[in-house]
């Protein structure tokens, strides 16, 4: 039994309002109904299905596709949003400072994603496109119109530190299709440069057979691989890598590392790690704070992995943001109502679950754990098209638009 007295005047703040936080703030809501004030603050008034944006620049989705108006379920389940940038953060006053004004937290999460380091290699952010971003995508739908008339070389990768490798392995096989799909692919040589150990490392240590698979996909699509390599420099039309090559190319599209917001390095209270990132307990609570949170992409994961001649990271994708934003609102709920212990479920040991598109074509990735020991790990080819993405897809944005973050 819950007494409202334990809720009472009880305010949980919650930085960001995506995947993680999105997750968070709803299931607070559920849980606690209106023994507490849930506010979520965003500088982004909208929710944005990230993963499709690898077909924007294809014309395959438009970025008004994948949005949801989520200002608008908060509003409906009684969660109140604030539209603005967060500043810095002050845990002796337990104030969040905005742009404009304060507010007050009893508890506060931390859900703000990445912040994008374009500075982990000179001219990365002046030659690179990226299309991790709705204007980054739509501009490489324009760099691929221009590219038609005027075909050459193709680099897609990641670069040193990245943890992201898997969206920029479905862009390569995506553009890859497209540029078969403008009868251009034999005019195009297409290479994929990556700082993994192998093929298909993915950041998790692979899975069985991917290397094997991806290796074959290379052959078969004739993409010219490069592995265990970073970028050193960017210049119009030459990248020069960390192993002493060069490669000219016409276009290119490159997955840099991902670095903690902002306002996270500006504020000496989180105590972040060395990337920006937030040190928590196998239960999601900040190591030194009991009253701070962090889910999603903001969680500091260690690499299970040793570092090889070039670092790289993990990835920190959708189903483990999502499942974080529902341990970390179980556990402010059993914190508030004095309910039993804490669920712990470090990231590695969360099931990987993920549809890695490959051009009209898929990979499917189940695994018992993200990372190793695994005693189930398996990825299943499905060359046909890519229903099981779509399905995702339609699935996740149907699940946002109606407010069910309890479902999986
Ligand atoms: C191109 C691409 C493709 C991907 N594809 C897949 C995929 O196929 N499958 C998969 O599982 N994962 C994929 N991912 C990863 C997935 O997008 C992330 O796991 C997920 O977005 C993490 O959710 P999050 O809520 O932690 O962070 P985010 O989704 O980044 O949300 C963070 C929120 O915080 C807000 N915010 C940040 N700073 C501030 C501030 N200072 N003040 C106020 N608000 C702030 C932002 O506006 C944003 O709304 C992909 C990522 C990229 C970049």
């Amino acid at each position: 039994m819950i007494h409202q007295r334990d809720f009472i005047m009880k305010t949980i703040v919650i930085i960001g309002g995506n995947f993680s936080g999105f997750t968070t703030a709803l299931e607070l809501k559920r849980k606690l109904k209106n023994q507490a004030r849930v506010i979520v603050v965003d500088k982004r008034d909208y929710f944005l299905f990230i993963p499709s944006l690898i077909w924007v620049p294809f014309g395959r989705r438009k970025v008004a596709d994948i949005k949801v108006d989520s200002v608008q379920v908060f509003k409906k389940y009684g969660v109140e949003f604030v539209h603005q940038e967060v500043l810095s953060v002050d845990l002796q006053q337990q104030q969040v400072r905005l742009k404009e004004g304060f507010l007050g937290f009893d508890e506060l999460v931390i859900a703000s994603g990445p912040k994008v380091d374009f500075e982990v290699a000179d001219g990365l952010r002046e030659y690179a496109h990226y299309i991790g971003t709705p204007k980054g995508a739509e501009k490489m739908g324009e760099a691929l119109e221009a590219f038609k008339n005027a075909p050459g070389p193709i680099v897609i990768g990641a670069t040193q530190s990245a943890g992201c490798m898997g969206a920029a392995y479905e862009f390569l096989f995506n553009i890859e299709e497209w540029l078969r799909a403008q009868k251009i692919r034999k005019k195009v040589e297409l290479y994929w440069i990556t700082p993994e150990h192998y093929l298909g490392h993915f950041g998790i240590d692979g899975i069985p057979l991917g290397e094997s698979m991806l290796k074959g996909f290379m052959k078969m699509f004739n993409i010219h691989y490069i592995t265990e390599v970073g970028v050193e420099k960017m210049e119009q039309e030459k990248i020069y890598l960390t192993n002493g090559q060069q490669l000219d190319y016409k276009l290119a599209m490159l997955m840099p590392p991902f670095i903690g917001a902002d306002y996270v390095r500006q504020s000496p209270d989180l105590k972040a790690a060395p990337n920006g990132f937030i040190p928590v307990k196998e239960n999601y609570q900040h190591e030194d704070y009991d009253f701070v949170w962090a889910a999603g992409l903001a969680v500091n994961v260690k690499p299970p992995f040793k570092a090889g001649k070039v670092p790289f990271s993990v990835p920190k994708t959708g189903y483990p943001s999502d499942e974080t934003g529902k341990i970390v609102a179980e556990n402010i709920y059993r914190k508030l109502s004095g309910k039993g212990s804490f669920i712990k479920k470090p990231w590695g040991k969360i099931p990987a679950l993920c549809v890695m598109d490959a051009g009209k074509k898929e990979v499917i990735i189940v695994a018992n754990h993200l990372f190793k020991p695994r005693t189930f790990a398996v990825m299943i080819p499905n060359v046909f098209y890519d229903v099981f993405k779509v399905l995702f897809e339609k699935y996740f944005l149907w699940k946002t638009k109606n407010g069910y973050a309890h479902l999986p």
